[in-house]
């Protein structure tokens, strides 16, 4: 049942807060609804769960307008987006978590009628498979965004790979952790970077432990 699946990833999200001296509310849980249908996304809204990412133009667009009643939920999208469809969700979300390249700025720019509120995706295991800037480019690739008006760099994202171990898991999101931490010290009023989005149903108590602010979770939260 998802409202005792949900009891149980929020006492895992305590008992990892406690593990470092967190508090339990610098951590945004993003349920990740991609896989399910609108009664059952409802369903976990009604249990306090405000945040929801999808990563699919269509579908977020479907649930969107079918949950429009529902105008406290903030909506991340969370998947690669192509080009030609930044049109059709920029401006029907409140964020974007894989932002990656110049290309897909250029494009936010022009399409976007407000600010958006945008987490750089990056590849911080190196796999090739993987979307997202390399670390050690991040930082110049922020400071190329500065001439863009309608993007907020809030913060960086990143995924560790599915086989890691948890011992690489504390390593690859305490880099991320670093480096969001360097790029916030610059105080730069275009980007932020204040939030860290990291953790997913396998690994969000470790990357909570190395300091997520963001964590998204599908699975944990609607296995049957
Ligand atoms: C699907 C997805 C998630 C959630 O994954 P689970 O393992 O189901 O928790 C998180 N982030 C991204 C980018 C995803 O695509």
């Amino acid at each position: 049942m998802i409202s005792d699946n949900l009891r149980e990833v929020e006492q895992e999200l305590r008992d990892s807060c406690a593990l470092v001296s967190r508090q339990r509310d610098e951590v945004t849980l993003i349920a990740v609804t991609k896989t399910v249908d609108v009664e059952k996304t409802i369903e976990l809204v009604n249990l306090g769960v405000h945040h929801l990412a999808e990563n699919r133009v269509d579908k977020f667009l479907e649930k969107k307008e079918e949950m429009a009643v529902f105008s406290n939920v903030s909506w991340h999208f969370i998947g690669n987006l192509q080009r030609r469809k930044v049109k059709s969700v920029i401006n029907e979300i409140d964020f974007f978590h894989a932002l990656d390249s110049l290309k897909l700025a250029n494009e936010i720019q022009k399409r976007a009628e407000k600010v958006i509120r945008c987490f750089i995706e990056v590849n911080v295991s190196g796999e090739e498979s993987k979307h997202g800037i390399a670390p050690e480019e991040v930082e110049a690739f922020i400071d190329s965004l500065a001439t863009y008006d309608r993007i907020q760099a809030v913060g960086l994202m990143t995924m560790a790979p599915f086989d890691s171990t948890v011992e690489e898991q504390h390593q690859l999101f305490a880099k991320l952790k670093n480096l969001q931490k360097t790029i916030a010290a610059k105080n730069l009023p275009h980007a932020p970077c204040t939030e860290i989005s990291m953790g997913m149903s396998n690994d969000f108590p470790v990357a909570v432990q190395e300091g997520a602010t963001f964590v998204r979770v599908g699975t944990a939260l609607f296995k049957e």
